[in-house]
């Protein structure tokens, strides 16, 4: 056993958590650019951000700096009242993503996005048109109403009955989508790659048929580009590779580089179904998290970040395929999944890069998830392939 999970001592004993993710086998205390530090000072080379959350990489100092000032200057009101970072986040992101202009309401996470989502279409469409529309293996997050729409019926079983009004279509799948699509039907939920369910990639035309589809059937396209968002895949949201304008976008994870934050922006005329009272949360877009998002957003453009990842990507992906325990690389940008050679268990190897001081994600069984800080320098890359060079060999 390496230094590494030598390391852990924290699955001993009496865990305070629920079990909701299995015994912890690691305990960071603090982070820096690519870089986490466990409690006993072992470094590890982190490829997977948080899954695909510190895309500035961690303790960026602009974000950290920002959190720092807003929390002497104004912590918490409420949403019954203004606040300058939330106005500020909302306008950036209504640039961001193009297209016509749109409002944004702001959550903490992704599936709470997504649920404002889903009430919105839901309120969009009209008593009798409730029908949100997903697809297999995508996930929306785990809210009884998102996990309804999660197309992974093993995720489903234990907690039935879920929410009405959810239907499942295959993945990629033009001619499915059009047969499930009723008179009760209010919207088309998609990622526009699917992250959890596996990285996967739907064929060049698939979103705008879609799109074409919603249009034809008066129907709200909403992409939840929680994954894959804010430059991950190197562009500022998935969908502009494919040229397509959604009705509606979700997002979270990447928007306050690890402080909560999670929004919901829909065209102007979508958002004009909710009235005051629809929907609200005491939380979503507060000072302290907006004012970390302000900052993550500021640096990001300053950065280019789309470009940045789109670069590292390239390098890392060609890097990947070079690999003899690698059997395939699929994604974009810097969300790639990793089909292992002589189909070895994902698990296993996540477990061995873990002793071996590098983070990875699994994409199914016998896939890796790849998603590191989008800032990952050329070194760091090299480090991170040669680690997991020596991990399958
Ligand atoms: N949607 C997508 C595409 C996700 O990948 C996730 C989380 O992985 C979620 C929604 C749920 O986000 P959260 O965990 O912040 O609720």
């Amino acid at each position: 056993m390496s230094a590494h999970t030598q390391a852990v001592g924290v699955g001993t004993g009496h865990c305070p958590l629920m079990p909701t993710y299995g015994p912890p086998t690691v305990m960071f205390v603090r982070g820096q650019g690519c870089w986490l530090w466990d409690r006993d000072g072992n470094r590890y080379l982190d490829l997977l951000s948080g899954i695909a959350v510190c895309n500035l990489g961690h303790a960026h100092p602009r974000v950290a700096e920002a959190v720092a000032e807003q929390a002497r200057t104004l912590c918490h009101v409420s949403n019954l009242y203004a606040t300058e970072p939330q106005m500020q986040v909302a306008r950036a992101l209504d640039r961001l993503i193009g297209g016509s202009p749109g409002q944004v309401f702001f959550a903490n996470s992704g599936a709470e996005a997504n649920e404002c989502a889903i009430k919105l279409a839901r309120k969009w469409g009209g008593r009798g048109r409730h029908t949100v529309i997903s697809a297999g293996r995508s996930f929306h997050g785990r809210t009884l109403a998102a996990l309804a729409a999660t197309g992974q019926p093993e995720k489903h079983e234990a907690f039935v009955p879920l929410p009405e009004g959810f239907r499942h279509v295959p993945w990629d799948d033009i001619t499915e989508l059009e047969r499930a699509i009723d008179g009760t039907v209010a919207a088309v939920l998609l990622e526009p790659i699917q992250g959890e369910g596996g990285v996967n990639v739907p064929s060049a035309g698939y979103l705008r048929a879609v799109r074409e589809l919603c249009d034809e059937r008066n129907l709200l396209l909403v992409l939840d580009e929680v994954q894959t968002g804010l430059a991950r895949t190197g562009r500022w949201f998935a969908h502009h590779h494919e040229g397509v304008e959604p009705d509606v976008v979700t997002v979270a994870k990447a928007l306050g580089n690890g402080m909560p934050i999670g929004a919901c922006w829909a065209r102007t005329e979508v958002a004009a179904a909710f009235n005051p009272g629809d929907h609200a949360t005491t939380f979503g877009g507060q000072p302290l998290a907006a004012s970390a998002a302000r900052a993550t957003l500021e640096v990001m453009e300053e950065l280019d970040l789309p470009t940045m990842a789109a670069r590292a990507g390239q390098k890392m992906q060609a890097a990947l395929r070079s690999l003899d325990g690698v059997a395939g690389v699929r994604g974009r940008g810097l969300l790639l999944g990793v089909d292992l050679a002589g189909e070895r268990l994902a698990t296993e190897v996540v477990a061995a890069g873990m002793a071996a001081g590098l983070l990875l994600g699994t994409a199914g069984t016998t896939s890796l998830r790849i998603a590191p800080p989008l800032i990952i320098d050329d070194a760091e890359m090299d480090h991170g392939i040669a680690a997991l060079d020596e991990v399958l060999g």
